[in-house]
């Protein structure tokens, strides 16, 4: 299975997005992203990573939105820097009304890999992982975030995107909260757990970069729900779910699992188990 990213760095040619202090949004959504990009191809196998652009030109919303379709994307990261804001700080995009339980799980895991390198190099205004009806996450056919790297008119904020190492951090986010949504190889060991349904230990599946990961079969049978396989990719009642093959069984995250079948979800630290109840 190759896994399809498509990266779309925002603005670009004769729109530079937002403009102050010196700074143009598509210069800074464009390195970032060419970064991202390189971490990726250069640390992940079996993905295929697209950029909308690679240089300083225009391209309409609606070639975005069809180059991440016609491609067939897994996932589609949309890269901008914020305007207009006050206070500044960082938050993401994700359509309001996708019906699709994978994109709030990818916003979810961007959002907190890309938090988590940035907030200690003294980015401190979380905004938050946010809904919006932005074109590029509603017309995308798979699961899509935009990210607002930081306010451009902003100045203790365009002071750290001249900062290489919050670039870096931001580009690194991308990469890893991609990495972990997918379950690709990380440098992370992942640690077993227990997983039970409804009260019975059903599998034992395994936690890494913090989500939890299990049998889609004996998990979602167990649930009641249907599992089949399209393009060796699990789909839980005709969803498709992030993948991992062990041996030959799928494995799938659990969190996107239970939002598909309506179960909720917790976490039992003391004896190491997802509880899941119907
Ligand atoms: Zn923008």
């Amino acid at each position: 299975m190759t896994i399809t990213i498509v990266l779309d760095p925002g603005h670009g040619g004769h729109d530079p997005g937002a403009v102050a202090k010196g700074l143009q949004e598509k210069d800074v959504a464009l390195q970032i992203s060419l970064a991202a990009a390189e971490r990726l191809k250069a640390k992940y196998e079996g993905i295929r990573v697209l950029l909308t652009r690679t240089a300083d030109v225009f391209v309409p919303l609606p070639e975005r939105t069809s180059i991440a379709n016609r491609e067939r994307a897994d996932a589609f990261v949309s890269v901008h820097c914020n305007a207009g804001g006050g206070a500044g700080g960082f938050e993401t995009y994700m359509y309001s009304r996708s019906a699709n339980p994978n994109t709030s799980e990818l916003q979810r895991v961007l959002h907190s890999e890309i938090w988590r390198r940035i907030n200690p190099i003294g980015v401190d205004r979380d905004r938050g992982p946010k809904k919006a009806d932005l074109y590029v996450c509603r017309e995308t056919n798979m699961p899509a975030v935009l990210i607002e790297c930081l306010f451009i008119d902003v100045p203790a904020d365009a002071e750290r995107l001249r900062r290489a190492d919050v670039l870096d951090a931001l580009a690194d986010g991308i990469a890893a909260g991609l990495a972990s949504y997918f379950g690709l190889t990380s440098d992370n060991q992942p640690v077993s757990v227990r997983i039970e349904v409804n009260g019975k230990y059903v599998a034992n599946g395994d936690a890494i970069d913090g989500r939890t990961w299990g049998p889609a079969r004996i998990v979602g049978e167990a649930l009641g729900a249907s599992i089949g396989w399209v393009d060796r990719t699990v789909t839980v009642n005709g969803v498709k779910l992030p993948t991992r093959l062990i041996g030959t069984a799928g494995w799938v995250p659990l969190r996107p699992l239970a939002d598909v079948v309506r179960a909720r979800i917790s976490w039992d630290g003391k004896s190491n188990t997802v509880k899941l109840k119907m």
